[in-house]
């Protein structure tokens, strides 16, 4: 991927798209949803029949229509696939090894909790028997109410008090099918209690805490010490209290969960071997087992890299599905136990493909290297021997080159403030500086083993690009735990991206910028993009942002939900099937306890007072309500000249 453009002069219009697809690697993680075509745009092709959306003529339909940027283009269709996609991969695998048992996946509500995603989910889940998993009451009351369930399947993760298990219970007599898993000790009892006080007979899941780690990023979430789950000890227990019950009839799922985003097939393996093995034995000891939950943790390729980096994974949804129904089945036969349904609760990788975050480059700006007209003899002795190591840099001294412009640079710094050094020659010195580390920088680019010393160099030298939008509202994870997205330009592909740059986000803070970008064997520090064309948009796409990002987004510096639209695939074109208003400025000061009206009120004091006192004429105080009021009633996010970006 990397390296592809490295400073190839080739005339204008000679960059051939299939240039920027290998450059970017979107073949690699666009899991055949997202490409390049001959105009040089991003195009989306959601379904198996090859059908195609021009994401950059979307993005610009749905600007015209007043959605403005940053947008979050949602895809059901694509949904549709990767739901068909890990459910036909589960049903092959169940062929191939004639497994006698079935296969049915549930969505954990946790994923992407917006009404529209579950109600999409729902929809296009159904032919698939998609069931829901609840991690928590507030999700619980989601997946008990919303219609269009195929027989209410639902998964009871997460904390449970009485009232969480009463619910539940009673939830069977609305035509839902509560499994309510038992993930600490505790809740057995709650359990136990409930049932009797109700006298409805609960349908049982038990939570296994495996010996066996995950691998990858959440691998704590297994282990002997893992958060959740019932040690050996506690099933054991378990079984003998739900016997003495008399409720053991009613255990029927055996649950684990090793983690999100597992990046070593060899670890889940390991852990189905452990789990089917919990399995066989609780069937032994008399527990009328009929699932066997696997939990989520598939992994989505967001590096494109297939391997087992943080942001990839080495199997593919096929050998998991195998991988999963082969050891179980081994496991049943070896005992002769009935073979369970599977069930898997994934998805980051039901939900990662389906959105795109297209974010509008607001601006630009490089480092400044044009050198000073000339260096004359009486210019000052530290700007003289910069300008020297500049002359003198080669492929053999390029390191030392770069020690002495730093030197010489820190050397200036304290001259100035001594008051040794005017301004003029202090800018003389910045922009040496930069001249010298760019030509380092085609050294460092060019030498097959640089020194990682100066692995940071891309950066520091690389162009700003000031994107309208909030990595912590809408990547938070590339915050909070250094996830990696796939990003580039959504059209001008046709084009060479002659500039490196890292993003930056509007947030008024230094955490709120992408410096960090996908390629192999290790990521990159700045990303090649295209100067931006006056007067012409410059859109970049975040892709595969349909998993987690939404809900963990946070309003740091009150930037608040982005537009969102639905688009789905129609026989012409597409339809944009529904569009959520991002937050309003009033909205997300409300969510911090601010009262729009409370708000206006004291401006319209304030301003009347010194319109009395002549410090505001009338005219401006009428201009000054109307953007206060205006800009309420906004986006939070930057709004175009001509205006009509209204959420
Ligand atoms: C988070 C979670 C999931 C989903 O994990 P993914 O990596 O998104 O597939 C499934 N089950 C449980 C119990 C979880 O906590």
């Amino acid at each position: 991927m990397a390296g592809e453009t490295a400073a190839k002069k080739e005339p204008p219009g000679a960059w051939a798209p299939e240039r920027s697809a290998k450059l970017y690697g979107i073949d690699d993680w666009g899991a055949g949803y997202y490409r390049v075509d001959p105009a040089g745009h991003v195009v989306v092709t959601p379904r198996a029949d090859g059908r195609a959306v021009d994401l950059y003529n979307l993005a610009k339909d749905l600007e015209e229509r007043g959605h403005a940027f940053p947008l979050l283009v949602r895809f059901p269709d694509i949904l549709e696939s990767q739901v068909r996609r890990i459910s036909e991969a589960f049903y092959t695998a169940i062929q191939e090894y004639q497994y006698a048992g079935a296969y049915r996946g549930v969505f954990p509500i946790k994923v992407n909790q917006q009404r529209h995603v579950v109600e999409d989910l729902l929809r296009v889940g159904k032919p698939y028997q998609i069931g829901l998993e609840a991690g928590s009451k507030p999700e619980l009351m989601i997946a008990l109410a919303m219609p269009g369930q195929t027989d209410g399947l639902i998964i009871c993760n997460g904390y449970k008090d009485p009232s969480y298990i009463e619910t539940a219970l009673l939830a069977q007599r609305i035509g839902r099918r509560p499994i309510v898993v038992v993930e600490r000790f505790q809740e057995l009892e709650f359990l136990i209690a409930a049932s009797r006080r109700l006298a409805i007979e609960p349908i049982i899941g038990l939570r296994a805490r495996l010996g066996t780690q995950g691998s990858g990023r959440w691998e704590g979430s297994g282990g002997h010490r893992a958060k959740f789950g019932l040690t050996a000890t506690e099933m054991m227990e378990a079984v003998e209290r739900l016997k003495a019950a008399q409720l053991l009839p009613c255990l029927k799922l055996l649950h684990f969960h090793i983690g999100s985003q597992i990046t070593r097939i060899a670890a889940l393996k390991e852990a189905v071997r452990e789990a089917s093995r919990f399995f066989v034995e609780l069937v032994d000891l008399g527990a009328p087992l009929e699932f066997l939950d696997v939990g989520g943790g598939l992994g989505v390729d967001y590096d494109g890299s297939q391997t087992e980096s943080e942001s990839s994974r080495n199997y593919s949804a096929e050998e998991y599905a195998a991988s999963v129904v082969s050891l179980l089945d081994e496991a049943c036969k070896a005992r002769q136990v009935k073979p369970p349904t599977i069930i898997t609760e994934a998805g980051r990788a039901l939900l990662a493909y389906s959105s795109v975050l297209v974010v509008e480059v607001l601006d630009h700006d490089k480092v400044d290297s044009s050198l000073p007209a000339s260096v004359p003899r009486s210019a000052h002795q530290t700007v003289r021997e910069l300008s020297k190591v500049l002359r003198h840099i080669s492929s053999k001294n390029y390191q030392e080159a770069y020690h002495d412009a730093v030197e010489l640079r820190d050397e200036a710094l304290t001259l100035f403030k001594l008051g040794f050094l005017r301004l003029a020659e202090r800018a003389d010195v910045e922009r040496l500086f930069w001249a010298v580390s760019e030509k380092v920088l085609g050294f460092v680019r060019a030498d097959e083993y640089p020194p990682p010393e100066l692995a940071g160099l891309e950066s520091s030298v690389a162009d700003r690009f000031y994107c309208n939008f909030s990595v912590f509202q809408s990547t938070p994870d590339i915050w909070a735990v250094d996830q990696l997205f796939p990003i580039m330009p959504i059209h001008r592909l046709d084009e060479e991206p002659a500039r490196r740059g890292v993003l930056a986000d509007l947030t008024c803070d230094s955490d709120g910028k992408i410096d960090c970008f996908i390629d192999f064997p290790k990521p990159k520090s700045a990303l090649e993009l295209h100067a931006p064309k006056p007067g012409e948009p410059y859109l970049v796409g975040i892709f595969l942002v349909g998993a987690y990002q939404e809900i963990l987004g946070d309003l740091h510096n009150l930037f608040g939900d982005t537009n969102v639209a639905h688009v789905l695939l129609t026989d012409e074109a597409y339809r944009v099937e529904s569009v959520v208003a991002g937050d309003s400025i009033a909205e997300v000061l409300g969510y911090v306890q601010y009262d729009r009206d409370t708000l206006l009120d004291n401006m319209r004091r304030a301003g009347e007072q010194s319109v009395q006192e002549k410090r505001l004429t009338l005219e401006q105080y009428r201009l000054l309500m109307r953007h206060y009021e205006a800009s309420l009633a906004g986006y939070t996010y930057l709004v175009a000249e001509n205006g009509k970006t209204e959420p």
